[in-house]
Formats: C-alpha cells, sequence, structure tokens
C-alpha cells in the first residue's frame, strides 16, 4: 500500500552528548536501512514544525514555553533529569517531531497515503503532560491522536505500543477518556515502573501487558493475540496510530526482551489487519525507542516493509 516516510534532517540535530543511547545515529541507521532499493516507492515528506496549537491538545501551552524557551548554547548539553536531555537543537528537532506525527496523520487523511512512518526524534511515549522524561520531551502519539480528533473528527483514537518501555506519559493522558485507547506490550521490571495490568482506565481503556525480563517473541505475540488486539478490536477504533519502539530486540542494551525482527514484522501485520477492519486500512507509526543500531535498522525495515506489502 501507498506509505509515507516523514522525517526531517533538524531530528538529527538534538544531541544529547556523548555515550547517550538516544542518539542521532539511531535515525541514521533507520534512514540508511530505508535508502534500500525496495523502499524506493515510499512517498517521502519533510517534517513540519508543530504549531503551538497542536502541542496544547495534550500540553499546557507555558509547559511548550517552557521546553522551547531552554535552548542551551551551541554544543552545552542540559540534562532535566538523569536520562533526558538538551541541546541547542533539541527545540525543533522536538517540533519536527511533534509535527512529523501530525503530518503522518494528515498523509493517512488526505488520502495521498494508506500507512505513514514517522522516522523522528526525540522519541514521544514517555513525555507526560507537564513534564518531559525518558529520552521524551513532547508526547507525538499523543499530539497525532488529538490532531486526529480535533481536525478529522475521528472521535476514538488507539495507540498502540510495543516498545519494550511502558508509555507512562500516553496513558497518563489517555486514562480518563474514554473514547481514547491505550494498549502496551513492555518488559516489567523496567523503566519507568508504570503499566501493570491493573492499571485499566475510566473504561477499560488501558490494557497493559507486563512481561517478564527473557520473554521472548512467543510470549510477546501472545501478550498481543490474547489481551492487547482483542480489546482493541472491542474498543473499535476510528484511527489507529502505532508507537514503533524496537528496543524489545533481543540485541538491544536498555532491556532483556528476546525479540527477533520477525516479531515485528508480525504485530505489523496484525495492527495493518486490524487497520483494515477498523479504519479502512489507515494506520500512523512513529518512531520510538530501539538502542542497538544494527537491530534497529532491521527491525524499523522490517515494520516498514510490512506496511508497503499490505
Ligand atoms: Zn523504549
Amino acid at each position: 500500500m501507498t506509505t509515507a516516510l516523514i522525517t526531517h534532517p533538524a531530528c538529527l540535530e538534538h544531541d544529547t552528548g556523548p555515550f547517550h543511547p538516544e542518539c542521532a545515529d539511531r535515525l541514521r541507521a533507520v534512514l540508511r536501512a530505508l535508502e534500500a532499493q525496495e523502499f524506493v516507492p515510499l512517498l517521502r515528506e519533510a517534517a513540519p514544525l508543530a504549531t503551538e496549537e497542536q502541542l496544547s491538545r495534550v500540553h499546557p501551552v507555558s509547559h511548550v514555553r517552557s521546553v522551547l524557551a531552554l535552548a542551551p548554547a551551541a554544543g552545552e548539553h542540559l540534562a532535566l533529569d538523569a536520562d533526558t536531555v538538551v541541546s541547542a537543537g533539541s527545540g525543533e528537532a522536538a517540533l519536527r517531531a511533534a509535527g512529523g506525527a501530525v503530518a503522518a496523520v494528515d498523509a493517512v487523511m488526505e488520502g495521498w497515503a494508506r500507512a505513514a512512518f514517522a522516522a523522528v526524534r526525540p522519541p514521544g511515549h514517555h513525555a507526560e503532560p507537564a513534564r518531559p522524561m525518558g529520552f521524551c520531551l513532547f508526547n507525538n502519539a499523543a499530539v497525532a491522536a488529538l490532531h486526529a480528533r480535533a481536525r478529522w473528527g475521528k472521535q476514538r483514537v488507539a495507540v498502540v505500543d510495543f516498545d519494550v518501555h511502558h508509555g507512562n506519559g500516553t496513558q497518563a493522558m489517555f486514562a480518563a477518556d474514554r473514547d481514547l485507547f491505550y494498549g502496551s506490550s513492555h518488559q516489567h521490571p523496567c523503566y519507568p515502573g508504570t503499566g501493570m495490568s491493573g492499571e485499566r482506565g475510566v473504561a477499560g481503556n488501558i490494557v497493559n501487558a507486563p512481561l517478564s525480563p527473557g520473554a521472548n517473541g512467543a510470549a510477546f505475540r501472545a501478550a498481543w493475540s490474547e489481551r492487547i488486539l482483542p480489546a482493541l478490536d472491542a474498543f473499535a477504533p476510528d484511527f489507529l496510530i502505532v508507537s514503533a519502539g524496537f528496543d524489545a530486540h533481543k540485541a538491544d542494551p536498555l532491556a532483556q526482551l528476546r525479540l527477533e525482527t520477525g516479531d515485528f514484522a508480525w504485530i505489523t501485520d496484525e495492527l495493518v489487519a486490524l487497520a483494515d477492519r477498523h479504519t479502512d486500512g489507515r494506520i500512523v507509526s512513529l518512531l520510538e525507542g530501539g538502542y542497538d543500531l544494527d537491530a534497529l535498522a532491521m527491525s524499523a525495515a522490517a515494520h516498514v516493509r510490512t506496511l508497503m506489502r499490505h
């Protein structure tokens, strides 16, 4: 199917300093993999800057402005917490990352693509309404979800998240709204520590499937097949957004799940089939984590290849 690839060079200018796992080389690795011949049909689009109006559906305006005002001098780094670092280029990168998520929604709603993958950084799913955390500044998936609602009238929006970490920020924003669904598989115990099965949201609209360290692809597939996908089918979304993190791969240094590249193709296939049932095949995917450069590149390529083949 026609698939859009949305990215921007400014996302490479968010400099987290030496030895930080969430580095620009991650995005370079993904984009290099997507230069292969088989990806020529991707419709490539530059990520626009998110507007204050788009961000403020999720984050208080005062918070948006304070994050953008941080701007350290060139070559300097400012740590917001133990994990989250900003540099001179972070503000634009964060605006392009959220703007890329918005553009992905517009691409599939305008109809020039059926699927859209935003290859952007910083990632977003740990960002809470008024707190950057866990490498994340703005919550790209939540901004996309509320844009789908505000601009395109998609009331029931689902975000599903197969990053190895729980998307505490997305859950925090969705839990009280029965028309928003958040489903996540993630390692537990692991950062950030949220995402227990008992966290269900106001109407069962939060579905968490924690997996033990060492869990493999079979356990991952069972969690999705038996828990998250049935709940998502029952929710019957008008619009589907994927927080696509690839750090559950067995080679990833930040966690201990043992997924292989084929597992990311499998979950993508399942989500595309679900989109066919509920959202006229429209599906938006946003890059979250993934910290082994080779595993990230191969897994993201498998994900995009599956979106395209559909
Ligand atoms: Zn992660």
